[in-house]
């Protein structure tokens, strides 16, 4: 027999996880991402792909790609794809467990490839409010895939369950799942092995994806606004503001503001024109308040089904990768009166809660999750103003200690005196208020501040902490883009279990001596970029005079970028020079 993996099988990402030594993991696929995009399509050569290259043909080839087939489960909606690149090419029709059916299969690829053996059986997870036709297809598709399904699961429980929620007492949790195109909100019971689905609510068609299109709408009006044209209606041009938004949204979720480049985005007469604009967290908020307020609604609603009260009301547990948002949160928190739970990543933990039922079944010692978690605050040394004046020295702090990671958050900070020209930022770790009193990571400083009176610069600082323990700090002065750059290498990241997790929180300032070195960026170039630079370079010589100019433009930005290892302005000047050269060439055949 082969092994047993748990499935978060989602409108918008799909996840596989195991149980290994009575831990619980999700599988990463040969890119390293640990969501697989629902999402299904053909190549133009009549290949089937699912995942990230299927998401990424579906702006450009509708006819031949599927995604959110999930809200189709049960029915007989068919769906018509096209099995090649070319009008003539042959259409297939496949039912909704169809499709599902393939992205389950390359779930149990990426397991079986991973683990080096056969995976045949599975738990798969369903909305609480699921029916049974519902949850019947949801099966087939697993059979069809080639898993025993040993059980179908509610999402809300499997949340649960990664939140240690098994104890003999019982407990009232209220699940808020909002995720790329579907809300939920479930009210759980759960006394030792039971669960019970109490209410649930929701809406099917209210999640990030609608957060995208707001802001594509605002970008737009910026655009229009600047230019007094329209950006082009065409799928090409709306499909990089639509993709542009959601990186802004993703930014605006551990930044206070986020800026936008799209080159060449239209056009008027011979002049191509920019998308060039920020935008604040708080504009983004505004966009999506209304939207965020119709959930709350639904939390009154289901919480008034199961006949409680926010104060009856143990844990609220955050689900779906659109709680990352501050806003959500925020809201959750002051809609019910205490705060979520902190812990388990919110786009992983139905897939784990899958892993760990699934083990359940299999009669292994099932004890907890792995979560990894900073032992120690990391933040910088910052002034703070007093009743009795200025105090240089204190430990601000940015990411405070037992954060999950990966974790990304910023603070902003402003000049302490009148024509301060430059900003020293130091870099510590640990618990002391003083910052002096703490490890010190690292430093440098922001120079070149225009003269002008205190607290007239503003500069946001950004912590970025990633799974391989590696700390990017980033400092961005408002208006005017990046200013520096430093990565820390940080060894002291610990694997924990989460009952470890309980125990350790309690102590662990006397756990940890940090081994940690400080480094700056060698970033090797990728061959992709490398041939995209070279293809830039070439097309200089053939391209107009202006666009000419603005691809020159392009090329030294990324050239200063690789020159001092910044990796996200490298992707994103990548991508934007990728979208030129599309751009360029398609309108200089
Ligand atoms: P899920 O369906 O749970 O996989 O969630 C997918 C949705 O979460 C998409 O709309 C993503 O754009 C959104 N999302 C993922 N990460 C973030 C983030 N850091 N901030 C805001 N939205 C995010």
């Amino acid at each position: 027999m082969g092994r047993t993996v748990g499935i978060d099988l989602g409108t918008t990402n799909s996840e596989v996880a195991i149980v290994e030594n009575g831990q619980a993991r999700v599988l990463p696929g040969d890119d390293g991402d640990l969501m697989l995009p629902s999402c299904v399509g053909f190549s133009d050569t009549g290949k089937l792909v699912v995942g990230r290259e299927a998401l990424r043909q579906y702006a450009a080839a509708p006819d031949r790609t599927v995604r959110s087939i999930k809200r189709w489960m049960g029915t007989d909606h068919k769906t018509t794809l096209r099995v090649g690149g070319t009008e003539s090419d042959e259409t297939r029709d496949y039912l909704p467990h169809e499709i599902s059916a393939m992205i389950l299969r390359a779930l149990k690829q990426r397991a079986e490839t991973t683990l080096g053996e056969d995976v045949t059986q599975a738990v798969i997870t369903v909305p609480a409010y699921f029916t049974d036709a519902q949850r019947q297809a949801t099966k087939t598709a697993g059979e069809i895939a080639g898993l025993e399904v040993l059980q179908i699961i509610n999402e809300p429980t499997a949340a649960a369950l990664t939140y240690d929620v098994r104890s003999e007492e019982t407990e009232q949790v209220l699940v808020y799942d909002l995720g790329g195109g579907t809300f939920d909100v479930s009210v759980v019971e759960i006394t030792g092995d039971v669960t019970e689905v109490l209410a649930s609510h929701g809406n099917n068609r209210l999640g990030g994806d609608d957060f995208d299109r707001r802001l594509q709408l605002h970008l737009a009006e910026r655009f229009r606004q600047t230019h007094s044209v329209d950006v082009p209606d065409d799928l090409a041009t709306q499909a990089r503001l639509l993709r542009a938004a959601e990186q802004v949204k993703i930014t605006l979720s551990s930044h206070a503001f986020a800026s936008v480049r799209e080159a060449f985005l239209g056009s008027k007469g011979k002049t191509a024109l920019h998308l060039e604009t920020e935008i604040a967290r708080s504009d983004f908020e505004e966009l999506i308040r209304p939207l965020l307020e119709e959930t709350l609604e639904a939390i009154d609603r289901a919480l008034a089904d199961a006949d409680l009260e926010p104060e009856d009301l143990d844990r609220v547990i955050l689900v779906g990768g659109s709680t990352r948002i501050p806003l959500v949160q925020q809201m959750v928190e002051e809609h019910l009166g205490q705060s979520p739970v902190d812990g388990v990543q919110p786009d992983l933990c139905v897939a784990l809660g899958a892993a760990l039922q699934a083990g359940v079944l299999m009669g292994e010692a099932v004890e907890a999750i792995l979560v990894d978690v900073i032992p120690h605050s990391l933040g910088i040394s910052a002034a703070v103003t007093t009743p009795i004046g200025v105090m240089p020295g204190f430990f601000s702090v940015i990411i405070p200690r037992n954060s999950v990671v990966p974790v990304s958050r910023s603070e902003i900070y402003s000049t302490v005196s009148d024509d301060q020209p430059a900003v020293e930022i130091e870099i510590f770790q640990g618990e002391n208020q003083v910052a002096e009193e703490n490890v010190p990571l690292g430093s440098y400083r922001v120079e070149g501040l225009a003269p002008g009176p205190a607290g007239s610069h503003q500069i946001e600082v950004n912590f970025d902490f990633d799974l391989n323990g590696i700390l990017t700090v980033t400092t961005t002065e408002k208006g005017k883009g990046q200013q520096g750059t430093l990565v820390v290498n940080y060894e002291g990241i610990q694997r924990l279990s989460s009952h470890e997790l309980k125990q350790a929180r309690a102590d662990l300032d006397a756990l940890f001596e940090a081994d940690e070195t400080i480094a700056t960026a060698a970033i090797p170039l990728d061959p992709e970029l490398t041939a995209l630079i070279e293809r830039a370079q070439q097309s200089l010589t053939t391209l107009a005079p202006e666009q000419a100019e603005e691809l020159q433009n392009l090329l030294d930005q990324l050239e200063t970028a690789i020159a001092i290892g910044e990796t996200d302005p490298i992707a994103d000047l990548q991508e934007e020079l990728a979208d030129f050269l599309y751009y360029a060439t398609t309108n200089n055949p």
